[in-house]
């Protein structure tokens, strides 16, 4: 790497491991010895086949998800699946409950009211999801699906486990997936746009239990059916090769550090820096119930909004980027994601200190 490398933050496209961003700048210029950039590599030939392949694969082991289910590597983004879930599964005649807990969650449910009745089975809109809604109870087993979004990547809420539930459980994971050990068997279809947790912007992995696939209520394009994916392998148009490789490559980082050592990271970076928030006399956080916090984007404002330009800053001449909370809440976000190390989240903590030590008054 040519230029010092930023503490990067962002929410999303997000710090990826170094060792990755190396390894897949090799495979750009000639991808494992073959003559051939990564760029290049037909996919339908036999090295991308391996390269999809252990992707599945990965997914498959780090999810604990067995035969009973397909992994796909898909465009679109998550957008797209916050369609295609409802194209596939929601008749017109059929009701959907969704669990609105934030902005992705809304977002998902706009979408699907296109395509058949939405019912929302709790929300802290009320609150602009200052904390989690309650988990819904007495669900009727009509409805087609239950959708919730695992972590609420904007506002920094996070559902810590994954509920059992009596109607097939649809989870929107892009920003928390892998980050903890989770019961993962308890959905019937788990979605992650990569640009998060697993990758570079350009893929998302779904993966979705072979029963889902007969549920088909219309009469959908191949493109947007989750059966005609799975029945081509992820292959029934140009898939983003680079994106699925590089994907891969976090994934194989990901199994080698183990989901345990990664679960243990990412509570001791949230632990540093919740606890630096709660104790600055500068910044507040804004999630309300503090057993909500997300543990991979932690959301906090300056009490003096005078101080959020000049915290900023102060950061960025200390080379720490990506803090700006997203538009809609304005403050700060520091995502933690797996791949954000435990050196850099001490170096926010410390500018944190520093910052407040410069400002008392
Ligand atoms: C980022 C994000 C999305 C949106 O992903 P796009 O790929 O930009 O469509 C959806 N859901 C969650 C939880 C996210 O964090």
């Amino acid at each position: 790497m040519t230029s010092k490398r930023k503490l990067n933050f962002n929410g999303g496209p997000a710090a990826l491991p170094e060792e990755v961003l190396k390894e897949a700048s090799e495979a750009v210029v000639d991808y494992n010895g073959t003559g051939l950039s990564i760029l290049e590599l037909p996919h339908r030939g036999k090295d991308f086949e391996k390269i999809l392949e252990e992707a599945k694969e990965l997914v498959r082991e780090l999810c604990g998800l067995n035969s009973d289910y397909e992994i796909l590597w898909l465009h679109g983004g998550g957008r797209l699946q916050f369609c295609m879930v409802p194209m596939n599964f929601l008749g017109p005649e059929d009701t959907a409950g969704y669990v609105a807990s934030g902005h992705w969650a809304e977002e998902a449910m706009e979408y699907a009211a296109h395509y058949g009745e939405v019912e929302i089975l709790s929300t802290s809109r009320e609150d602009n999801y200052a904390h989690l809604p309650k988990w819904p109870t007495d669900v009727s087993n009509n409805l087609a699906y239950l959708h919730y979004t695992t972590n609420n990547t904007i506002y920094g809420t996070q559902f810590h486990t994954v509920p059992k539930s009596n109607v097939p459980l649809i989870a929107d994971m892009s920003s928390d997936i892998l980050c903890s050990k989770r019961d993962y068997t308890n959905c019937a279809l788990i979605y992650a746009a990569a640009q998060k947790n697993i990758g570079p912007a350009g893929t998302t992995m779904v993966a979705v239990r072979k029963d889902m696939l007969e549920r088909i209520h219309r009469d959908i394009p191949a493109m947007l059916s989750y059966k005609k994916h799975a029945e081509k392998n992820s292959l029934l148009n140009t898939p983003p090769v680079f994106a699925i490789y590089t994907s891969m490559l976090t994934l194989r980082w990901t199994k080698k550090k183990g989901i345990a050592a990664i679960e243990e990271e990412n509570r001791q970076k949230a632990a540093l820096l919740y606890n630096e928030i709660d104790r600055n006399s500068i910044f507040t956080g804004t999630v309300t119930n503090k057993a909500d916090r997300s543990m991979m984007n932690a959301c906090f404002i300056a009490n003096n909004t005078e101080n959020e330009k000049a915290f900023l800053q102060y950061c960025s001449e200390r080379d720490i980027t990506g803090i700006k909370g997203h538009r809609f809440v304005g403050g700060f976000r520091a995502s933690l994601y797996n791949a954000v190390t435990i050196q850099a989240t001490e170096a926010l903590v410390k500018a944190m200190q520093d910052f407040e030590k410069e400002n008392k008054y």
